[in-house]
């Protein structure tokens, strides 16, 4: 991958000053924590193109955390996936921590609180704890158990520790200030019972759970983490952050540092909602090439350079944005138009016969593979009396002058091949075109005919010699770029109901050796990559069309 520097933005700033004013010696670490409780989808690569791609620029380091504190929600296959996402990607962490790993050092540093007269066990209902929290604009109450001696709360912590309470029975809560004007520092939990909960890392070890907030600063001081960065609804959350930071005696002060948050436009990124997309079955699952998940865009074709590069486009600011998908798939054709193959497929076959070429001849004609790149070699098409073109390069008379493709009397030229002239539409009893009787001009293998010009090139295979494949035509998710912001209608009403066509294709000879994985322009149609899943067959999925189609029905692609 490249090594190259991302542009300048505020967080960078920030650690240049912290750098240069001496602090942690100019050291800087930072963190990707994700928790397991879903896939990777491309605005967690906002964040891990930041945090890795500021370790690799600082020759600092950056850990993979999973923030594994909600065991109900999580799993392995959660934990695998975002482990392969990231590789893929083409990061690599420092070292792979478990915020479960930290579970014994935050329970001390809980008993630590408690000593010092900062933590203490509530007896509250979750809906006590409500009404005792008060609103935005009235301050909360204290807890009837605020005043609990150290002894007594040691013992009850301890006890809820051992398992000998109900889940919601007692919770362990900072003791800060139930008037303050910021909620989350009102007397936050920082442990709950759940004691059937069985954890993928710890099993049934643990019958409490340290919350996020807790978890999360303590993790980062841990690890000795420096710029703790994180999205904007974490701002309100800081002082809590540091507060837990400054009582305990951690061997470090991590800063965190919040960023703006990716959304992007005819998708949806909410892990809830991904989830429901996949349980309800609306789509074949996480790695569904029309999800935004990062194994979706990896099964859709798009290259892990095109990602990395619509990150650093973004750039990282102090607000959250909403991004034009075209973007993005623009990042994937600027990536795929450098660094892909060229192939005929063709997608609507129809049969054309050439009555002057020789039956039985094959010509093997060379094609480039690239127009721009005589380094990606060449290689052979098979060129034989019967062939296929799409359907829609095909009409009987030209429905206006922008037209150039083949009509009836008229001529093209075949792609790296001949100028053929149609001669003879045959149609079944229905009226259906079923074959084109076509003759070609034995002058025209690379030079123009003699007298006339031939505009339109069209794309083709020979009918013997190309084989069939499953072509896998992917468009975007949702027909509006905000799904579900019309009040009142449900979000999954706004979705493309023709995300996904699937075509039977004919495609030229040297594709059946396509290895899973391969990405091919094919010409005229747009790019497409070999699924890796169906190793069988020969399966295609569409990454994205040559041109933006969408930006005429959106109105020129602004939104
Ligand atoms: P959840 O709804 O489960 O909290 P989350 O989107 O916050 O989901 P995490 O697994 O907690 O998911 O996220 C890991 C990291 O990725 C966090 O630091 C988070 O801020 C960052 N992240 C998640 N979504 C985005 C986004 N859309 N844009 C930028 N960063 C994101
Ligand atoms: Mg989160």
């Amino acid at each position: 991958m490249s090594t190259r520097e991302a542009p300048s933005n505020f967080i960078r700033q920030i650690i240049d000053a912290d750098r240069a004013a001496g602090l942690n010696d100019g050291r800087v670490a930072t963190r990707f924590p994700p928790e397991p409780n879903g896939y990777l989808h491309i605005g967690h690569a906002k964040s891990i193109c930041l945090n890795f791609g500021i370790a690799r620029d600082y020759q600092g380091s950056c850990n993979l955390r999973f923030d594994d504190t909600n065991p109900e929600k999580e799993n392995l296959e959660f934990v695998e996936s975002i482990k392969e996402d990231v590789r893929w990607l083409g990061f690599d962490w420092n070292a792979l921590y478990y915020a479960s790993d930290y579970f014994p050092q935050l329970y001390a540093y809980a008993q630590d609180l408690i000593r010092d007269g900062k933590a203490y066990v509530c007896d509250l209902s979750a809906e006590q704890m409500r009404e005792y929290r008060g609103t935005l604009t009235e301050p909360g109450r204290d807890s009837p158990y605020r005043n609990r001696s150290v002894e007594e709360n040691l013992d009850l912590f301890a006890r809820m520790r051992a398992g000998e309470f109900e889940d919601g029975e007692r919770v362990l809560r900072a003791k800060i200030d139930m008037a303050s004007p910021n909620i989350n520092m009102r007397d936050p939990t920082i442990y709950r019972i759940r004691r059937g909960a069985v954890h993928h890392q710890t099993g049934e070890a643990w019958p409490i759970y340290p919350m996020y907030d807790y978890t999360h600063c303590l993790s980062d001081a841990i690890e000795g983490i420096t710029h703790s960065l994180c999205t904007l609804e974490f701002e309100d959350h800081r002082p809590l952050y540091n507060w837990f930071i400054e009582q305990l005696d951690v061997p470090a002060k991590p800063k965190q540092i919040e960023f703006g948050r990716l959304n992007l436009e005819f998708t949806v990124l909410s892990k809830r909602k991904l989830t429901e997309l996949v349980r309800e079955g609306r789509v074949e699952g996480w790695d569904d090439p029309r999800m935004p998940t990062i194994a979706g865009l990896r099964r859709r074709g798009y290259p892990p350079a095109a990602i990395r590069d619509f990150c650093e486009r973004i750039g990282v600011t102090k607000s959250d944005g909403t991004v034009e998908m075209a973007l993005l798939e623009n990042c994937v054709r600027e990536e795929l138009d450098r660094s892909a193959p060229r192939a005929m497929a063709v997608l609507n076959p129809l049969k054309v016969v050439l009555s002057n070429y020789p039956e039985g001849r094959v010509e093997h004609l060379p094609a480039a593979n690239h127009p721009k790149d005589e380094s990606m070699g060449s290689r052979q098409v098979p060129f034989t009396q019967e062939l296929y073109i799409d359907r829609d390069d095909f009409m009987e008379v030209a429905p206006n002058k922008k037209f150039k493709r083949l009509v009836l009397g008229g001529e093209v030229r075949l792609r790296n091949g001949y100028v053929i002239r149609c001669d003879e539409a045959v149609k079944d009893a229905q009226g259906e075109i079923t074959e084109l009787r076509c003759s070609y001009d034995p002058d025209t293998l690379g030079s123009n005919p003699v007298g006339r010009k031939v505009k339109g090139v069209i794309h083709w295979v020979s009918a013997s010699h190309s084989v069939a494949a499953e072509v896998r035509l992917y468009d975007r998710l949702f027909l509006v770029p905000d799904p579900g912001a019309v009040k009142d209608r449900d979000w999954h009403e706004d979705l493309n109901p023709e995300s996904l066509r699937i075509v039977q294709a004919r495609v030229e000879p040297s594709l059946a050796e396509a290895p899973p994985e391969a990405r091919f322009q094919f010409e005229r149609e747009g790019y497409f990559y070999r699924d890796h899943k169906e190793t069988d067959r020969l399966v295609f999925n569409r990454s994205v069309t040559l041109r933006d189609t969408w930006a005429k029905i959106a109105g020129g692609g602004q939104s």
